[in-house]
């Protein structure tokens, strides 16, 4: 028998008195039991899977010299990135990271759609996990619910105990680890196997890990669904040159469930055999049937459920693929679509990416190994001193961002006769800030009293960088 495509449900409400019908907009969450399947995608997205776990768990316990590669010391005011260190004054280079990020994901997105969040994106990738740690302990999809449907048994008791377990304990593990990003891992495992967590680092590794737990355990597809900002926006980046996951309605209607031996051609019918394999896979619970829907993530799980069917019925892959609207109403070829990808969208984003980057990776080459901060003494405006010269003091805050120690040695510019009279060269330690003082003289009466533009020079010892810092030297009258 041969079955239409089915409407949207709405759930009328009929009032038997008024006869008025109310359309409620309130629908009722149903939980979803996705179904295993394997194939092409499925096996890209346990190849990301792995990559992006070993980065995410592995990252932290990698060293650079003696300290961890990438540690954002939120503490200490002081980001390592490797062999960068960035201190509050570099947040331009975290604020332009954060940019260009954000451009690459508008340009993969008008590009490849939302590959992005079926294949790398923490919630999914999360929820994946748990999902098989579900399947794993209490069956796949039908073992699932006939389970959840089952009485309470100390079957049902201990396979749920041991799913939530498993689930609390990798989540808490996941808390660790992104705790790790910002305190030193090595000293809190320690503090970990010596009982003497502080209540900070306690906190935050129950918020990250119960966010996991919740976040891929419960919510999971509601997350994308309903909170998701960029499900809401991605809209604005599609185009009908944008991949998706479709189906080829012209090729699948009108479906119908038969045996391998009808020949569907003689009866009229298409190549959907409406087995609703492609239903039961969908971790979003959709029906990619019903044209491209904002829940859809891309995760590709129906091509490969709908791919193994075909194969079955001896009909040609490709009945759900990743193509485009274009690529789908004109008949296009693989070609025809990928030579559509270099449009002025991709081009105009590309563009902006690569100047954004090209001047990145320029600013972070020209940046200075250190900085100074020039603080006047507001104490000691000016005075006499008893050899018959002027001085002004000054405070001066070094910063060295390099590795290792480092000497700086002092000058003054601007203004004629003008002398450091304190100590000209100091060592500045490894990664850290020092304030020195710093006193300035110049013969009185050689000069107009009032205030005078000068300049520190500041020389790295045996290196050839150099800061200059305007300042003022004020002379009395
Ligand atoms: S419709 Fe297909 S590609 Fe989209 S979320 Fe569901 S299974 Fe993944
Ligand atoms: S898996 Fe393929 S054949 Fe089965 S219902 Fe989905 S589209 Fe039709």
């Amino acid at each position: 028998m041969t079955s239409q495509k089915k409407p949207r449900k709405v759930i009328p409400i009929v009032s038997d008195t008024s006869q008025e019908e109310f359309v409620s907009l309130y629908e009722a969450q149903k939980k979803i039991y996705p179904r295993s399947t394997s194939g092409y995608f499925t096996n890209w997205r346990w190849i990301t899977l792995w990559i992006t776990q070993v980065v995410f768990y592995g990252m932290p316990w990698l060293e650079w010299g003696n300290r961890q590669a990438l540690l954002l010391d939120i503490t200490t005011h002081r980001f390592y990135i490797f062999g960068l260190i960035l201190y509050p004054q570099d947040l331009i280079y975290l604020a332009v990271i954060l940019i260009i990020a954000a451009l690459a994901l508008f340009l993969f997105t008008a590009v490849a759609g939302r590959l992005w969040c079926g294949f790398s994106c923490p919630q999914t990738v999360y929820t994946k996990i748990f999902l098989w740690i579900e399947s794993k302990i209490e069956g796949d999809r039908a073992a699932r619910i006939k389970l959840d449907s089952a009485k309470l048994s100390v079957n049902k008791v201990f396979k749920k105990w041991l799913k939530h377990f498993v689930w609390i304990s990798f989540s808490m593990w996941t808390g660790f680890t992104f705790l790790g990003y910002f305190t030193p891992i090595r000293e809190l495992i320690q503090n970990i196997m010596h009982v003497s967590l502080g209540p900070w680092e306690t906190f935050w590794i129950c918020f990250y890990g119960f966010a996991t737990y919740g976040n891929a355990g419960f919510l999971r597809e509601q997350v994308c669904k309903y909170m998701c900002p960029y499900a809401r926006f991605q809209s604005a980046m599609f185009d009908k040159d944008t991949l998706i996951v479709t189906y080829d309605e012209e090729r699948g209607e009108p479906r119908s469930g038969r045996s391998r031996n009808v020949n569907a051609k003689e009866k009229g019918l298409g190549d959907c055999i409406d087995c609703s394999f492609c239903v039961q896979v969908c971790p979003v619970g959709i029906d990619i049937r019903d044209g491209l829907q904002y829940e859809c993530i891309s995760c590709g799980l129906c091509v490969d459920a709908c791919d193994s069917v075909m194969d079955k019925m001896d009909y040609p892959r490709g009945l759900i693929r990743f193509s485009t609207q274009n690529g789908i109403s004109q008949h296009w070829s693989k070609h025809e679509i990928v030579q559509k990808i270099l449009r002025p969208r991709v081009l105009i984003y590309s563009a902006v990416l690569m100047l954004l980057c090209i001047g990145f990776a320029v600013s972070l080459g020209l940046r200075s190994s250190f900085t100074v901060d020039v603080l006047r003494d507001n104490g000691v405006m000016s005075r006499l001193v008893p050899d018959g010269n002027v001085e002004n003091v000054y405070r001066l805050q070094i910063t060295n961002a390099t590795e290792l120690p480092e000497t700086y040695r002092i000058s003054v510019s601007g203004l004629k006769g003008l002398s450091v009279v304190s100590k000209k060269e100091f060592k500045v330690k490894a990664a850290s800030s020092r304030m020195f003082s710093v006193s300035l003289q110049i013969l009185d009466g050689s000069t107009n009293s009032g205030s005078h533009k000068i300049m520190f020079e500041i020389d790295a010892v045996g290196k050839p960088e150099h800061v200059s810092e305007q300042s003022i030297f004020y002379l009395a009258r």
